[in-house]
């Protein structure tokens, strides 16, 4: 028995279906998107993302990290390869109101974690979505100022709120702008 096997039985139905025949790896929206990995925001849920429609990376509170920014640029020299023609795509990062991480933001609960894991403290206090809007906005900045971008790429960062389900974008997409290498 395996924790899985409802979701085993999901897929049986779901290969009945035909669904993945035929897709592309080209993804049929211009858009990658970047979000929380909580059960409760799934772009394929609140975005309505199909199969073949978009890449999706998701990470606890939807981080700009640098495994992400290297992702973004893979796929933004894998499409340039492709279709070398082709539209931009938009990198949207979307945070959202209640997110698990602001349990990082809690002294004793984040020094506890340290002691467990011996992770970076400092680093943790920065990674806790408190105010999406503000980390949305902190995010979207640092993917835009790293060289890896392909400048064919363009960001944009939106607020999910999950006492309304709606979505809004709080920092309007823009090209990178890529610094002084470091
Ligand atoms: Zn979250």
């Amino acid at each position: 028995m395996s924790k899985l096997d409802e979701l085993l039985q999901r897929n049986r139905a779901f290969e009945a279906t035909g669904a993945y025949a035929g897709l592309s790896i080209m993804p049929r929206q211009p858009v990658f998107v970047v979000t929380c990995l909580d059960p409760r925001v799934d772009p394929a849920a609140f975005l309505g993302v199909g199969l073949g429609d978009a890449p999706v990376v998701r990470n606890a509170g939807g981080r700009v990290t640098e495994a992400v920014i290297d992702d973004v640029a893979f796929i933004g020299y894998l499409a340039n390869v492709m279709i070398p023609e082709g539209p931009l795509f938009e990198v949207a990062v979307i945070h959202h109101t209640g997110c698990g991480t602001g349990f990082l933001a809690d002294a004793d609960f984040r020094h506890a974690y340290v002691t467990r894991t011996g992770l970076d403290e400092s680093l943790l206090a920065d990674s806790a979505v408190v105010d999406p809007e503000q980390t949305v906005a902190t995010d979207v900045k640092r993917l835009l100022a790293s060289p890896k971008l392909s400048d064919r790429v363009t960001a944009a960062g939106y607020v999910y709120d999950l006492d309304t389900g709606l979505v809004r974008m709080t920092v309007p997409p823009a090209q990178p702008t890529p610094g002084p290498a470091a």
